[in-house]
């Protein structure tokens, strides 16, 4: 038989349980917020600074400019985001050359031209710069054999190397078979970054790109939280704003993994649009924060 005693604290333990298990699961409840950044034409207007005021309207917390000419666009930059709600997401390649050319010379323009882009990326903050090994339309290049992923893997780790030691990291893109056969898929990206043993290689997906995978979800999984560095976004029939191809643009189990993930870095918007800018954008970010929600 319980005494008054046993019954009061029985009831506040009671009572202690409900507080506690509902605090628990509202802590259980992953709350990843989506993280949406534009590229320097994104979003509509004549200056930065017309572009960043469309932006921070929007919501958008993220930017992604071009890595061409970065160092000599730094001051312009920090000037432009200060006092700002958005910072550097990913900077987009920009450089000369390529990492798997055949020819020495195209190989030290990019070696050169690449390192200055990182070293301007890292002084603005930069999560990584963008790079996609060898595009389709590139030649000569090394042949895809064994010895050139073993040469990819050890120049990528001394990039890396290089971009850690400036705060910041290299991002390998996979593209679509029509762009570049060499690197299409996510999870074989996230590999090379694991043989390149440098925690300073990254890899991204892009929803445009990604009609080569059979699963949105699983080719994030596969890249997990460890590789995973970027995310880009377009329509999914013509590259254009995502809503724009209608049934087509359907981003939800990329976003389940994504939230999943806990993913900290940016969705960032790379595409035209067929309609009037400013509608289109805004269309575009009220359905990707829907399908968040969903996800
Ligand atoms: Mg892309």
């Amino acid at each position: 038989m319980l005494g008054a005693a046993s019954v009061a604290l029985t009831t506040s333990s009671a009572s202690m349980l409900t507080s506690c298990s509902s605090a628990c699961k509202k802590e259980q409840i992953p709350s990843t917020p989506l993280r949406l950044s534009f590229q320097e034409h994104t979003a509509p207007g004549d200056s930065l600074n017309e572009r960043f005021d469309f932006m921070e309207n929007l919501g958008i917390v993220g930017f992604e400019p071009g890595g061409r000419n970065l160092a000599n666009r730094v001051g312009e930059f920090q000037q432009a985001l200060s006092g700002r709600n958005i910072k550097l997401s990913a900077i987009c390649a920009g450089f000369g050359g390529f990492i798997l050319a055949e020819d020495p010379k195209v190989k030290a323009e990019f070696d050169a031209t690449m390192r200055d882009i990182i070293a301007a990326a890292g002084e603005l903050g930069s999560t990584g710069v963008i790079m996609v090994p060898v595009f389709n339309w590139q030649a000569p290049s090394l042949p895809h054999t064994l010895d050139t992923r073993q040469y990819l893997c050890e120049q990528m780790h001394e990039l890396g190397e290089y971009a850690l030691k400036h705060n910041t990291t290299v991002i390998l893109e996979p593209l679509n078979r029509k762009e570049a056969h060499y690197l299409r898929q996510v999870a074989d990206a996230a590999a090379i970054c694991r043989d390149s043993k440098s925690a300073g290689v990254k890899c991204m997906g892009d929803f445009w790109h990604m009609q080569e995978e059979t699963s949105d979800y699983a080719a994030f999984m596969a890249a997990g939280k460890e590789y995973l560095q970027h995310v880009h976004v377009a329509s999914r029939g013509r590259r254009i704003m995502p809503g724009e191809d209608g049934e087509l643009d359907n981003y939800v189990e990329g976003f389940r993994a994504l939230k999943q993930l806990e993913y900290p870095h940016y969705v960032s918007f790379e595409c035209g649009t067929k309609g009037d800018r400013t509608q289109t954008v805004t269309a575009a970010v009220e359905l990707l924060r829907s399908q968040w929600e969903q996800a």
